[in-house]
């Protein structure tokens, strides 16, 4: 998908194009300066041409993923000891993949009753486009990206669970957690060596450890045991690129989270006793580092 070979009019001879062959075509149309220069100017137009057509086409496939995502945050946003949601809260009517629309639809609608069904009309497509953005832009080897694309596809269904009843369900944190890890060992194996793996995984392991010792030590005060699953995760991602960036991006999830505490409470969105879900700032601190250093 989107390969540049198939531009079509870069075939001068004298242009050689390095660009990675993904199977996603995650990194495809990296030129170097070198091969950009080579380019004349009457190429260069279909050759962006043919990228935004390449995203476009990704952004398309992506968003085929959003109504499991849409099923996931319906069934899991409930409060608590509540049964899984199975259906529209309004008239019972059943939710499920077999007939997406409209329920698991961009409008979240209720065929039967109209009524608004899990997340809010385009949350998760907007959620999505922000993490192809994300994993467009972060570098690195394909195994890699892999690892993030996966962990990102768990997190957002995570992050409006959290933000909908303040709960990350283990039906999707371990999953998330455990690929993650899977897939940076496919990542070691096939390039980055086994002390990248293992700096990833005790990574995770220290940081889920971390936020798990606050809710032993604070009770409600401290973090829930659902931070410390999606930590696994999000430790192993910034781990595998060093500790200086796992540490880059716990502190950059806590000062958004400070930052967006302070802005609730100044519009008295929120009160001094308000507790906000923490997933959201883990998922947004991890993609902003990861930006940061990538
Ligand atoms: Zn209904």
């Amino acid at each position: 998908m989107g390969r540049v070979e198939r531009a079509g009019p870069i075939r001068s001879g004298k242009v050689t194009v390095d660009a990675p062959q993904t199977p996603g075509g995650v990194g495809d149309a990296q030129f170097s300066t070198t091969d950009t220069d080579l380019i004349s100017d009457r190429y260069v137009a279909p050759v962006r041409t043919s990228r935004s057509v390449s995203v476009v086409r990704r952004l398309a496939g992506v968003l085929t993923v959003a109504p499991v995502l849409r099923l996931a945050v319906a069934r899991y946003a409930v409060p608590p000891g509540v049964a899984d949601r199975a259906g529209c809260d309004g008239c019972g009517a059943p939710v499920g993949l077999d007939r997406p629309l409209p329920a698991l639809g961009p409008t979240a609608r209720c065929p039967a009753c109209a009524g608004r069904i899990g997340a809010a009309p385009f949350a998760v497509e907007a959620l999505l486009v922000v993490a192809v953005a994300v994993l467009a832009l972060v570098d690195g080897p394909v195994a890699e990206r892999v690892a993030l694309a996966w962990w990102l596809g768990w997190a957002v269904p995570l992050v409006l669970v959290d933000l909908a009843v303040h709960r990350l369900p283990d039906r999707l944190t371990w999953p998330a957690a455990v690929g993650t890890w899977a897939l940076l060992g496919v990542a070691a194996v096939t390039g980055a060596g086994a002390g990248a793996w293992l700096r990833a995984v005790t990574a995770g392991v220290v940081l889920g450890l971390a936020f798990a010792t606050t809710t032993l030590l604070l009770g409600r005060r401290g973090f829930g045991l659902g931070d410390a699953k999606l930590a696994l995760g999000m430790g192993a991602l910034l781990g595998w690129q060093g500790w200086g960036v796992l540490v880059t991006g716990l502190v950059l999830t806590f000062l958004l989270s400070a930052l967006v505490g302070v802005v609730l409470l100044a519009s008295r969105r929120v009160g001094w006793s308000s507790h906000l879900p923490f997933g959201p700032f883990l998922v947004a601190g991890t993609c902003l580092t990861l930006l940061l250093v990538g």
